[in-house]
């Protein structure tokens, strides 16, 4: 079996508090929990060993929830158990609720391996973050991150969501300005997006109107272009430290999840957990394949691939597929540079901006 070049993320399911907007697989911290999530994951671990054991980890990612509601006993144990998978990572990101980050944090998390760091700070605006339901705001961010840098840890990401119910372009202008100043190499800038499970979905608490959140934005990008950061996938950002582990994700390669709340990809074909908490922390740790035709496939890797300002080329598709990129869209790419999405030629093609912002768009012009 070859070896194979990937990356590894383990989902953390626990986080202090539920934000408002939040719809991602996530439970209140609880101690007991967490004991008998730890022993599934363990069982998850062993019961994969062949697989992890075929696989080149260069990244490593721990998202959630909020990992950094582990206790650095409980994330001690964990990386014990990966350490055989993971001697050959560059990039060990942990996300973290900027409370949680003091001096000892940091010195623990550097003597495990990490050299990433992503915190979300969201917005800046403290009417906004008491209606999300946030503990953080902007001291403990700057605090958390100056920590970091101050014990070498300077390859952080901060995450900003845009659109908020509230949102002014003055109260983003202010969030934006005050990112800056944090002077970190990545950012990520998402547009809300209210899901029903969430509490403002359930509540049904609405983002601004489309015309504000297409202004803020444009605005935003063009704020970080002016300071330097380059947009290299529609909604991230960096100076000079993309996201190695995220872009596994978007080069559509095989990755591994592990949690209940992860999925993952492994011989080109996707697999999930069960839905919620306590099937898993009563064992039911296995992965399911999903199904999915050629086609399926074949446009998830190009709806990925196309996120991304890197060029798109068509031989990697064709290699992957026994294909012929160029044969098969050849009109369809006419039509979609005329409308300014993209620019190609006969070996690949390259998002425009205006591309990237409507993706959607591109994608069904392309594709449907
Ligand atoms: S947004 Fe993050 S911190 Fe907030 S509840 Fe969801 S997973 Fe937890």
């Amino acid at each position: 079996m070859p070896i194979r070049k990937t990356g590894l993320y383990l989902h953390v399911p626990f986080c202090r508090n539920i934000c408002a907007y939040c719809d991602f697989k996530r439970v209140v911290n609880d101690d007991r929990l967490r004991l008998m999530w730890m022993d599934a994951l363990k069982q998850e671990i062993d019961s994969k060993q062949d697989i992890l054991g075929q696989c080149y980890f260069d990244t490593l990612y721990l998202g959630g929830g909020t990992p950094s509601v582990l206790t650095m006993d409980e994330l001690t144990i964990i990386m014990g158990w990966l350490k055989p998978y993971l001697f050959t990572v560059k990039e060990a990101t942990i996300e973290a609720n900027s409370e949680d980050i003091d001096d000892q944090w940091i010195d623990g998390i550097l003597r495990l391996g990490f050299n990433r760091l992503s915190i979300g700070l969201e917005s800046d605006d403290f009417n906004q973050l008491m209606a999300m339901r946030r503990k953080s705001n902007y001291q403990t961010v700057k605090h958390g991150i100056n920590r970091a840098k101050a014990h070498g840890l300077t390859n952080i990401n901060v995450d900003l969501i845009y659109g908020l119910p509230d949102s002014t372009m003055e109260k983003w202008q202010a969030t934006m300005k005050h990112v800056m100043d944090l002077d970190v190499p990545h950012i990520s800038m998402y547009a809300l997006s209210l899901e029903e499970n969430s509490i403002w979905g359930k509540n049904h608490v609405k983002p601004v109107d489309d015309e504000l959140m297409a202004d803020m934005m444009k605005q935003g990008i063009q704020w970080l272009h002016q300071c330097g950061y380059t947009r290299y996938e529609i909604s991230n950002f960096t100076k000079n430290q993309p996201s190695l582990h995220n872009l596994h994700y978007w080069h559509y390669d095989d990755f591994i999840g592990l949690g209940y709340g992860s999925s993952g990809k492994w011989l080109n074909h996707r697999y999930d957990h069960c839905d919620h908490l306590m099937p898993y922390l009563k064992g039911n740790v296995e992965w399911m394949m999903i199904e999915e035709t050629l086609d399926d496939i074949r446009n998830d890797y190009i709806m990925m691939n196309t996120r991304l300002k890197q060029r798109f080329d068509f031989k990697v598709y064709n290699d992957v597929f026994h294909d012929d990129f160029y044969q098969r869209y050849h009109t369809r790419l006419k039509q979609c540079k005329i409308k300014g999405y993209i620019d190609y030629d006969r070996d690949g093609l390259t998002m425009t901006d205006y591309g990237l912002d409507c993706q959607f768009s591109f994608l069904s012009d392309l594709l449907d």
